[in-house]
């Protein structure tokens, strides 16, 4: 155990949490009794009653906590330290230093346990955003209930300027919503009936009729602060092991703590000058700022990011995030909208078009794809009934099969056909020029031949190419990875500046490929956590984008963006180099500070007072400096 084991939350004022408040009443104790002594006001023998008075309450938590530990789990941390620190130094009669050693102790690590639980729990503060009420409408009225009481499917009126309980779909009205509680993004967003709604988004103008499609206790909101505060008991690599070195380094200390008294007690040398120079070495080698660097550092990390509409679901990988040298993209739903429309219809031999639709809009109706929405609106803008297929089958990556009228039907890429060694010749011009138009090209048919093509184009997003340039200037190079044609791919890597681009891809293509850049360095992938499911589990690190109301791609991803915006990217990347930075300052300060501090000990040039001020001042600092990790600015100049 360490300094710093409190995983306790806490949410009260600072001067109720239990360790501060003992270390402030026995600091109220014992530096009056200093100051009086040292005016000559009172006997030294009285102020001695003082102190003894004041050490006990201060030491009162950490002192057990160190005894605790030492017997329960038999490790002697840095509380059992400063035991043997304070036991010394009253046996040496120094009670001044005793009590100095306690209150400043007590006091430092107070801070510190409670800036640690309240980073924690900053988080949770998101959660009273959400009304603790909603006015739902029961028998044609509106009754006002306590949130907690929403069931699924109520129905609840939410009035211009108020906040949403929970999470639900709107049934009647138009507003525009402040999402940026769930999504840390403060452009309002223009909502329509049937779209989704989110927990403590703020109502603009309308007024809106909402059914709850979650309940207060597990919506969007309270799953985000619960991922959060669970993330942060996820260690990373360099937590663990400066862990493991806590565990072993304490003891040592105490053991050449010994030695100090016995070699000098052996070898007959002077033994006033050895003890006290035993006890400073028990204070200055304690290593209270180096332990609590990275718990803190990565705490106000994943909480400050989750603040901002991003989740990271560890300590393990905010470490990630900053050691990121390659960014592998998915191209739909992540360079672009995600939101394709059909722009051309081929069919063989003037066949009905309506028919071709038919068919393709009966076969996508199973899927999930971009693609086979875009085909389903379409045939729905053109009022077309969908045939009823059965059989369907997804071939992920490349398209969809099911049977309709006695024959199997393949709905995909061109690659789908040649793989099948169909003859596609008929096609091959018209599939070429609308390829290099950018478009995306499915094509349609059975064993008996083509039916007919389909041509879909999706958009860029605004902020491609800004974002991609700016990870540039961070050093970071950029990658396509997809499942679409070369021509498209190749016609967005140009708009965007993309460095490379590998088109054509299976699922298991986009797997190798990774493989391949971790040959070449730390591999970030960003998709939509669904299809790409197996590339992103096998990236250093991965990244869903527009989370927000897809709990699977909240669940599949290491972090997962609420928004639906490729600037939170940028973000993310910052975030886990901020973190870097301030880690490892962390580690250099808290390491140059036993480095100064034992030598200086050991050879008698500090005293004990002066040893135990500059420790415990470098381990608020380290605190301090921890705390940095969840604030940074982005080019936008946001926090
Ligand atoms: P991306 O890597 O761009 O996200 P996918 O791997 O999801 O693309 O799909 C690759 C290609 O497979 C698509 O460009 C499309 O041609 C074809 N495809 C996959 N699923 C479908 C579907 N449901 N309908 C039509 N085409 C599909
Ligand atoms: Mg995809």
């Amino acid at each position: 155990m360490s300094c710093c084991n409190t995983n306790e939350d806490f949410t009260g004022p600072w001067w109720r949490f239990s360790p501060l408040r003992n270390a402030l009443i026995a600091g109220l104790i014992a530096l009056p009794a200093w100051i009086l002594a040292q005016a000559g006001l009172i006997e030294l023998t009285f102020a001695h009653i003082l102190y003894w008075i004041a050490i006990p309450v201060g030491a009162w938590y950490w002192a057990q906590e160190g005894v605790k530990s030492l017997y329960e789990e038999h490790e002697i941390g840095i509380s059992m330290l400063m035991v043997a620190a304070t036991t010394g130094s009253g046996i040496l009669g120094m009670w001044e230093e005793a009590a100095a050693l306690v209150v400043l102790y007590g006091a430092a690590e107070g801070v510190e346990e409670y800036t640690f639980a309240r980073t924690r729990t900053a988080i949770r503060a998101l959660l009273d955003l959400a009304p603790k009420e909603a006015r739902v409408i029961r028998k044609g009225e509106d009754v006002i209930i306590p949130a907690e009481e929403l069931k699924i499917g109520d129905l609840f009126v939410v009035r211009p300027g108020e906040s949403l309980p929970t999470d639900g779909k709107i049934m009647s009205g138009v507003s525009s919503l402040d999402e940026s509680p769930v999504t840390g993004e403060s452009l309002p967003v223009d909502k329509i009936p049937g779209m989704k709604v989110f927990a403590a988004s703020i109502n603009g103008q309308g007024v809106l009729t909402i059914e709850a499609n979650k309940t207060f206790a597990d919506n969007t909101l309270s799953r985000i602060i619960h991922l959060v505060e669970e993330a942060q008991d996820q260690k990373g690599k360099a937590q663990q092991w400066m862990e493991r070195f806590g565990r072993r380094y304490s003891p040592l200390v105490l053991l050449t703590s010994a030695l100090m008294l016995l070699v000098p007690w052996l070898l007959s040398a002077d033994m006033s000058i050895w003890a006290v120079r035993a006890v400073i070495l028990l204070v200055a080698a304690a290593p209270c700022a180096l332990v609590i660097s990275l718990p803190i550092t990565m705490a106000a990390g994943i909480a400050g990011a989750g603040k901002r509409g991003i989740l990271i679901k560890g300590g393990a990988h905010l470490e990630h995030l900053g050691i990121i040298d390659i960014i592998a993209f998915d191209k739909t739903g992540t360079l672009t909208y995600g939101k394709p429309r059909v722009t051309d219809i081929i069919t063989r031999n003037d066949q009905q078009r309506s028919n071709l639709i038919a068919l393709a809009y009966g076969m996508e109706r199973h899927s999930e794809h971009p693609l086979a929405r875009a085909i389903r609106n379409y045939g729905d803008s053109q009022k077309i009934d969908p045939v009823n297929v059965s059989n369907f089958k997804a071939l992920t990556g490349s398209g969809i099969q099911a049977d309709w009228d006695g024959t199997t039907w393949y709905l995909g890429n061109p690659g789908l056909f040649r793989e099948r060694e169909q003859d596609i010749s008929q096609f091959e011009d018209q599939i070429a020029s609308l390829q290099d138009e950018g478009k995306t090209v499915v094509l349609v048919g059975s064993e008996a031949g083509l039916q007919g093509l389909i041509a879909m184009q999706d958009i860029l997003r605004e902020n491609a190419s800004e974002v991609i340039q700016s990870l540039h200037k961070q050093g970071i190079r950029t990658v396509m990875l997809t499942g679409d044609n070369t021509g498209t791919a190749q016609k967005i890597a140009e708009q965007t500046g993309i460095d490379d681009v590998r088109a054509d891809l299976r699922p298991e293509d986009k797997v190798n490929a990774i493989k391949e850049l971790l040959t070449r360095g730390h591999v970030l992938m960003i998709g939509d956590g669904v299809n790409d499911a197996p590339a992103l589990a096998t990236a250093t690190c991965s990244v869903a984008m527009g989370a927000a109301g897809t709990d699977a791609a909240i669940e599949a991803a290491d972090v997962a963006l609420m928004a639906d915006d490729l600037n939170k990217l940028v973000e993310v990347i910052h975030l886990g180099r901020k973190a870097r930075k301030v880690s490892k300052q962390n580690i250099v300060f808290s390491v140059t500070v036993l480095a100064l501090l034992i030598p200086l000990g050991v050879t008698g040039m500090i005293s004990i007072a002066f040893t135990v001020l500059a420790h415990e001042a470098s381990e608020l600092l380290a605190v301090a400096n921890g705390l940095r990790a969840g604030k940074v600015t982005t080019q936008k100049g946001k926090t």
